[in-house]
């Protein structure tokens, strides 16, 4: 399924495509009322067989979503967490019922030491890298004159920085082992997990904002510096996901329905969908996708302030 030959779609990966993709009706033409939000059920594509992959914070939330879409479409996966080893031991539970292999993994990704520890820790069981997730992410919230330097660097720490020292300690892998054309025509993905802040100002957010925005440029630089050496480096930035990080937004009718204001396709999105995602762009039907920034965020870069006209 993944080796170069076969990056074409099958009948039956194309009919499990457009299954997919024709899930929610299309009711616009027959009413004048909003059509009803329907979650796609989509079938899972063996596109990562035989990969290895990381995922930084996936013992929750979007990251935990991220490491069990890998495992489905094949991927063997390390489990990283740096609190709660409970629930990372639930989720690496939940990819062996997938097939895959899972290790878990603690560590702080803003601590140099504890990234090299992880990824030596994966290349003595699994062998290799072949794919990394930059999941991990945090927010520390504050008025901007009420922002402390430790708010400011604990979160530029964990969101910019760590980031960093796991791509880094990925690219050295990738480009000391190169292709493995029996499992995929790049050497190596990595796939920064960014935000809609990357582009759209958060006012009482501003650390948080300032590290996604970095995250952008990080990784357009670094794929503009590795892709010669086949390496693909991309981001998929969220809109509004369902998750701990942002409970607030969605957990009464009233902040919902707020929250809808802001999205034009008028429902929160839900952590598989970022998952799926990041499976098909850690996959070879993506890769002549280099150095983007994905959003999946239902429309919310949209300026959705316009949606009348303005
Ligand atoms: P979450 O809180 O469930 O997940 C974040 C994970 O990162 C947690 O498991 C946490 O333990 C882990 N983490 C925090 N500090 C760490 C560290 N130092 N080392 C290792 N792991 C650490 O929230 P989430 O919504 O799943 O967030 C995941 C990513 O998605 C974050 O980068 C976040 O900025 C991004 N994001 C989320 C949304 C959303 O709407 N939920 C939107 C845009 C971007």
């Amino acid at each position: 399924m993944n080796s170069p030959a076969s990056t074409m779609a099958t009948p039956s990966a194309r009919a499990a495509l457009h299954a997919c993709a024709g899930m929610a009706e299309d009711t616009r033409a027959s009413t004048t009322a909003l059509p009803k939000a329907v979650l796609p059920t989509c079938t899972p594509q063996k596109w990562l067989l035989g990969q290895k992959a990381l995922v930084t914070g996936a013992s929750s939330g979007i990251g935990r979503s991220i490491a069990l879409a890998l495992a489905e479409a094949g991927a063997d996966v390390v489990v990283n967490f740096v609190s709660g080893e409970d629930q990372a031991r639930a989720v690496a539970a939940e990819i062996e019922a997938f097939g895959s292999r899972a290790l878990v993994q603690r560590a702080d990704v803003s601590n140099e030491a504890d990234v090299e520890r992880m990824f030596a820790a994966m290349y003595e069981e699994l062998g290799t890298i072949d794919v990394l997730v930059n999941n991990a992410g945090l927010q520390q919230d504050a008025p901007f004159e009420e922002l402390t330097l430790a708010q400011w660097n604990k979160v530029i720490g964990v969101n910019l920085t760590g980031q960093f020292l796991c791509a880094r300690a990925a690219v050295r892998e990738f480009k000391r082992r190169g292709v493995r054309a029996e499992v995929s025509c790049s050497a190596g993905k990595i796939i920064c997990i960014s935000s809609v802040h990357e582009v759209i100002p958060w006012a009482g957010h501003v650390n948080y904002a300032a590290s996604k925005g970095g995250v952008m440029l990080m990784m357009k630089s670094i794929a503009q510096e590795v892709a010669p050496y086949r390496i693909r480096v991309n981001s998929i930035s969220p809109g509004a996901i369902r998750t701990p990080i942002n409970m607030q937004a969605w957990d009464t009718p009233q902040a919902y329905q707020e929250l809808l204001k802001l999205i034009p396709y008028k429902r929160i999105g839900e952590p598989q969908e970022v998952g799926r995602a990041a499976a098909w762009l850690a996959s070879d039907y993506a890769d002549y996708v280099n150095g983007v920034s994905l959003f999946v965020d239902g429309g919310m870069t949209l300026y959705p302030g316009f949606e009348t006209g303005g």
